[in-house]
């Protein structure tokens, strides 16, 4: 049960010094503004952003996102105001409060809606991460309080995590987010396999915990022999959906997979890790061809840990998975890593503008995984791009456009008074073709007078096309009324 002593204990675990003054004041702005509201099981609503933003804390989160966790459903379901939100508890914890709520009820129907949702999600991601990671911990509390819904919302909800949350979380790296959303959707999407999966792991983990344990100690024993400092060393049940999806590969026989319980070795630098490797290797013999170097070649989405196969007691084919301490945390908490709270001297702009390149490719992937699914229908999604202001703000625009139409979605002057185009730091033409990614900066001149009527050939967005066309209507009035008539009037008088 989440409460808010709960809540600030966990963040004064995690941090010492963090301000929790501003975190009880938010789960007390919250409470009151959410008093007479009941969730679906009949509980009192403060309950859940309650939940919300305990998820976030053990994620080691600052307290900034933690408070815009507790104050995620005001906007949305009270009569508060965002400005209400920005003064009481700053400007940070309102915009994210925003995006949450923009982000709202995206709802799962259909294929249309499936790739509007993504499009939905990019946009919010590339505005601010830390929106998506609020979104995530608020569906997490959601799919643990889904048997309270009606049936039909429950598929629909656990679909949509399944389908569109998960694979996000998994390409931000948040690996122990993925597992959650995709175990807690899982048992509500295939029942039936969900109760079949969890009973062979369950036997299986009966069977052999035993032995894990003496190989555990066995192995810890023969670690601080070595002079290696073991930071932690556990064992670790695969997540049941990712169980699922591998016994389908392996005919569903439980005794082909090694890393039903993997052993985790935590220790302090790359070195040790090397070298736990080798005392592992010289204690139980390894399988050939099972030995796997993430830390040379990371996984595209960040991973990093030596995982190898061996033979352990009684021919307990066993997987261990060694890796320090900033990796395990990277591993779990993924993107989340990059915003907690011991990250100082980074300030946001920056991290924007380095998740603005992590983005770029994150959506090409992610955009070819949808278009490899049979029988989509990308018109919805093909053909956008986004691209970044030197902030880190995203821009959403049709393909092919060009710096004209990005000036003309941030301002009409300053697409009236574009005169160039920085691209990715280099200085370009105005009807250069954008790429999804290009981080833009428009280089505009005061004295410009007007859009020119050239750039009708090479716009994209309507937008662009009919401020500029506007303006020169406009002024070709203008230009008549107080240059030609007047002057051909003379000339004719005199
Ligand atoms: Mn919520």
């Amino acid at each position: 049960m989440p409460s808010i002593e709960k809540l600030l204990s966990t963040i004064k675990q995690i941090n010492p010094d963090a301000d929790t003054d501003m975190v009880r004041l938010a789960y007390e702005f919250a409470a009151t503004a959410h008093k007479d509201q009941k969730r679906a099981s009949g509980e009192p609503y403060i309950i859940h952003p309650l939940a919300t933003a305990q998820t976030l804390a053990e994620m080691k989160l600052d307290t900034n996102i933690i408070i815009a966790g507790l104050l995620h459903d005001i906007h949305e379901d009270t009569p508060v105001t965002l400005e209400e939100i920005a003064k009481n508890f700053g400007e940070e914890a309102s915009s994210m409060v925003a995006g949450v709520t923009k982000l709202g009820h995206i709802k799962y129907r259909g294929v249309e809606r499936y790739i509007e949702n993504l499009r939905k999600m990019f946009v919010a991601m590339a505005n601010d991460v830390r929106v998506i990671i609020i979104k995530f911990a608020d569906r997490l509390h959601n799919l643990k309080t889904l048997e309270h819904l009606p049936e039909a919302k429950r598929y629909r909800i656990a679909l949509e995590s399944l389908e569109i949350f998960a694979p996000i979380a998994n390409r931000l790296g948040m690996g122990d987010m993925k597992g959650q959303l995709e175990d807690l959707s899982f048992k509500y999407i295939k029942p039936e396999d969900y109760a079949r999966v969890s009973e062979i792991a369950r036997k299986k983990y009966e069977e052999s915990k035993h032995l894990l344990e003496k190989m555990r100690k066995q192995t810890e024993a023969e670690l601080i022999k070595a002079g290696i400092k073991v930071v932690s060393f556990h064992g670790r049940i695969k997540f049941l959906y990712s169980l699922y999806k591998k016994l389908l590969r392996h005919n569903n026989d439980i005794n082909k997979i090694y890393d039903l319980v993997a052993m985790r070795v935590i220790v302090e630098d790359v070195g040790d890790c090397y070298a736990a490797l080798g005392v592992i290797h010289k204690l139980w013999r390894p399988l050939k061809g099972r030995i796997k170097d993430y830390m040379a070649q990371p996984k595209p989405n960040g991973y990093q840990s030596l995982h190898t196969t061996v033979f352990g007691l009684e021919g307990q084919i066993t997987e261990f998975q060694i890796r320090t301490l900033k990796m395990h945390e990277e591993a779990e908490f993924g993107i989340a890593a990059h915003w907690n709270y011991d990250e100082n001297g980074s300030t946001i702009p920056d991290k924007k503008l380095t998740w603005v390149k992590e983005l770029a490719s994150l959506q090409k992937e992610m955009m070819q995984e949808v278009k490899d699914l049979e029988g989509l229908k990308l018109d919805v999604f093909q053909g956008r791009i986004f691209v970044f202001t030197p902030k880190g703000d995203v821009i959403d625009l049709p393909e092919d456009s060009t710096p004209v139409d990005f000036a003309y979605s941030i301002h009409t002057e300053v697409g009236n008074k574009c005169v160039g185009a920085r691209i990715n730091d280099q200085l370009f033409s105005l009807d250069t073709r954008l790429k999804s990614g290009d981080v833009l900066e428009i280089i505009t001149d005061k004295n410009r007078k007007g859009p020119s009527t050239d750039w009708l050939k090479f716009v994209k967005t309507s937008q662009a096309r009919n401020r500029i066309k506007s303006y020169a209507k406009q002024s070709i009035a203008g230009w008549f009324k107080t240059k030609i008539l007047p002057e051909k009037m003379f000339k004719k008088e005199s």
